[in-house]
């Protein structure tokens, strides 16, 4: 049976690092990652942020060759539109808010683009303008290598945004697409903090002061978050939420909801599974599992603040960025 649509993920990796990488043995409908259409409809999502990881240098997944990170954003463009288009009787991709609420109207699930790294940019302001067009509404700055952006958390904690890093910002913020610092410098963060002029996110994050990795945000981060109108969300990788831990317990989930909802308030909580990037397993095993952390998260919330952690947070910064 369908459960009511209420689940909204702002991170997985599912078409960039599985559909598009196995050339063809894997779809976007059905499949045996963590993540696929069939299952997020079971599980009650709502919207699914689709990331197209691009790796430094790109490496293509037919061929074995070494490519552009330009064209790599291309064909793992080109991947995601043929699955939504083989799939239209469940999810459509959403270019503005009013879409989101059309497909809630028609009972179907929302699908937005977005990429991992902004390396495809290569310090060139007019690629925004072209992914904008293609439908990518969140670009994840860095990923954990040194761009013409900016730097990761990994190895350059304090550099932070470059000079077209300030400019590319300023040019998401005119278009509407939501600038997301999970994995870049801390001094990247707070350049993002006193640059952008909309709500930023980091996608997929969890609270430092539980668990001492460069990837989490520390409380002066999730204040700082807070006070732009931004979102965090909750990654489920397991040495995200515990030291060491290769398993991923819903009741570790909740203590870092609770955590972030105490320093900075609930509505900085949001979901960003990281589906497909991860290594862990999980409690709750896959996208059809999530009512599973609802249930968990209904221990420690009221119903009002669980509705905001599991979409409402999340679709009031898409609303505010993307228009
Ligand atoms: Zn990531």
């Amino acid at each position: 049976m369908m459960s009511k649509m209420r689940f909204v993920d702002l991170h997985c990796d599912t078409v960039a690092c599985e559909v598009y990488r196995s050339c063809g043995k894997k779809n976007l409908r059905s499949n045996d990652c963590h993540l696929d259409l069939l299952r997020m409809r079971e599980g009650g999502s709502l919207l699914q942020c689709f990331a197209l990881y691009i790796p430094t240098p790109a490496h293509d997944a037919a061929t074995g060759e070494e490519i552009g990170p330009w064209e790599y954003f291309e064909k793992t463009a080109d991947c995601f539109d043929a699955e939504m288009a083989k799939n239209a009787d469940l999810i459509t991709q959403v270019r503005c808010y009013a879409d989101i609420e059309k497909n809630i109207a028609e009972g179907k699930m929302s699908a937005m683009l977005t990429v991992e790294d902004g390396v495809p940019l290569e310090g060139k302001l007019e690629r925004l303008d072209a992914m904008y067009a293609r439908g990518v509404r969140l670009i994840t700055l860095t990923w954990n290598h040194e761009n013409s952006l900016g730097f990761p958390n990994k190895t350059a904690p304090d550099k932070g945004l470059k000079p077209f890093g300030i400019e590319a910002l300023a040019r998401m913020n005119e278009l509407g697409i939501i600038a997301d610092s999970s994995h870049m410098s801390d001094a990247g963060f707070w350049d993002l903090v006193k640059y952008s002029k909309k709500p930023f996110v980091a996608s997929h994050s969890d609270a430092k002061a539980l668990c001492n990795i460069y990837r989490n945000l520390t409380d002066d981060m999730l204040r700082a978050l807070a006070s732009k109108g931004g979102v965090t969300g909750l990654n489920f990788e397991a040495d995200f939420l515990v030291e060491g831990a290769k398993y991923t317990r819903v009741e570790d989930l909740v203590r870092h909801a609770r955590h972030i909802a105490d320093v900075a308030g609930v509505e900085t909580v949001a979901l960003g599974s990281d589906f497909d990037g991860i290594s862990s397993t999980l409690e709750f095993k896959d996208c059809a599992g999530l009512p599973m952390l609802e249930e968990g998260l209904n221990k420690a919330f009221t119903a009002r603040e669980v509705d905001l952690i599991t979409h409402g947070n999340a679709l009031r910064v898409i609303k505010d960025c993307i228009g």
